[in-house]
């Protein structure tokens, strides 16, 4: 059983902004800024490749309603809509969801990756494209 499992089922406590028969959000306990919100399917999937279809969109469309909310609440400059999947991306609890997390400063997330465009031929992008669609299932 996952951890959020345990939330979803009532045996640890959690700060939970909203719930429906599919779909729960609580507050990540980290709290990485002011804010930071987890949506989390009830059903537990390791990660996205694993969620069914309509699971995902409903959950989607939850992001955007606690995002919303959470704009409102605390008027951030912006936020993150982020997933790790995988350990090596840093996911930790592997029951599939999604961080919101509000940004107030330009420094208050690390996260940062490099533009190397300059570094490959349009023939390379071809590839990686290709590639990539002849994989879409
Ligand atoms: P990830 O690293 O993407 O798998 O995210 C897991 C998140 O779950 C982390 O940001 C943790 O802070 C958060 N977390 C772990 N345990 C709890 C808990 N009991 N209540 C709320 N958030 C939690």
């Amino acid at each position: 059983m996952t951890i959020f499992e345990k939330i979803i089922e009532r045996e640890i406590p959690a700060y939970i902004v909203y719930e429906d028969d599919d779909v729960i959000s609580f507050l990540d306990i980290s709290q990485a800024t002011k804010g930071h919100t987890l949506v989390v399917p009830k059903k537990a999937y390791k990660n996205i490749y694993e969620m069914p279809q309509d699971l995902l969109a409903k959950v989607i469309v939850v992001t955007q309603k606690v995002s919303k909310a959470v704009d409102l609440a605390f008027q951030p400059e912006g936020l993150n809509i982020l997933n790790n999947t995988n350990e090596i991306a840093g996911q930790t609890v592997f029951h599939f969801h999604i961080h919101i997390i509000p940004r107030y400063t330009k420094n208050d997330v690390g996260f940062k990756f490099e533009n190397h465009m300059n570094d490959l031929s349009s023939d390379e992008f071809k590839q990686r494209a290709a590639i990539i669609k002849k994989n879409l299932l």
